[in-house]
């Protein structure tokens, strides 16, 4: 039995993870900054808090609790994030800021904030939900590709670095799963109707999807359940691996 702390469980990936290990057995601290959102895994036997990964004192009291209740954080599982489409030159750099707050601050300083507890107790696992657009990029995902490129530059310098401390940092990569995840739709750029990249979705998005499809699988089948499974995989593993991809169409050969 592990005590788990995972990021973003109001839906999506988060969701199914936390209902996955609490039905394994695992001891799950589900967070959302909408806590009315967890109810339904209070139900399914895990403990619930607000986290919200763009907020210090939310951050540092949810990793406080668990850490009072439990000792320490044995495993982190950063899996908050958004993406948002769009041409570069099209998104407000507020937009841009707020997404590599969360995406990337957030999973950054919630490792920061469980690492010293880690360390003390000589073991601890970091999980952190990174993406197939991690590893390429497209027209129109620009930004949310620099967020999951940055984050596993994060996850491999860090593997690295605590690695002496018994502390394993894995990355896991989904391609695109069936979650409440909004405005990914590859190939399709929505909002860019008028003005000079009217015919932005003509121009490169069927080509777009085509390749992203062939580099990464099918685009639609794979659940959150899927990724959930691996996620557990790289929990209870004795060694992990320090990646695991996840597309609908090899989930399976995983
Ligand atoms: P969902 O939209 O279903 O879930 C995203 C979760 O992140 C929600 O619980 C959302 O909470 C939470 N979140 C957003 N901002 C914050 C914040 N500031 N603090 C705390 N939680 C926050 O999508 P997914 O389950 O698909 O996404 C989960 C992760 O998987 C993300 O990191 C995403 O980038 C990654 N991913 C998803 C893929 C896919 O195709 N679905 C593919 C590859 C990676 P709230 O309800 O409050 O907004």
């Amino acid at each position: 039995m592990t005590v788990v702390l995972i990021t973003g469980c109001s839906s999506g990936i988060g969701a199914a993870t936390a209902a996955d290990l609490a039905a394994h057995g695992h001891t799950v601290y589900a967070t959302a900054r909408r806590p009315e959102t967890l109810r339904d895994l209070a139900s399914k036997g895990c403990r619930t808090l607000a986290l919200d990964v763009t907020d210090e004192q939310s951050m540092a009291a949810a990793v406080a609790k668990v850490e009072s209740d439990e000792g320490s954080v044995e495993v982190l599982v950063n899996n908050a994030g958004y993406s948002q489409s769009g041409a570069v030159e099209t998104i407000p750099l507020d937009n841009i800021r707020k997404q590599f707050e969360t995406n990337v601050f957030g999973l950054i300083r919630m490792s920061q904030l469980v690492l010293p507890g880690m360390r003390e107790a000589g073991r601890g696992r970091i999980i952190n939900i990174g993406s197939m657009g991690g590893k390429l990029t497209f027209p129109g995902g620009g930004i949310y590709h620099a967020t999951k490129h940055a984050v596993e530059a994060i996850s491999d310098a860090m593997r690295f670095e605590v690695q002496g401390f018994g502390v394993q940092v894995v990355l896991i990569e989904p391609g695109l799963i069936t979650t409440e995840f909004a405005g990914t739709a590859v190939g399709s750029v929505q909002g860019l109707e008028d003005g000079p990249y009217g015919d932005f979705n003509a121009r490169v998005g069927e080509a777009t999807a085509e390749v992203y499809a062939s580099r990464v699988g099918k685009l639609a089948g794979g659940g959150p359940d899927s990724v959930a499974k691996v996620i557990r995989k790289a929990i209870e593993r004795k060694r992990p691996r320090a990646r695991y991809t996840v597309t609908p169409s090899a989930s399976l050969a995983i």
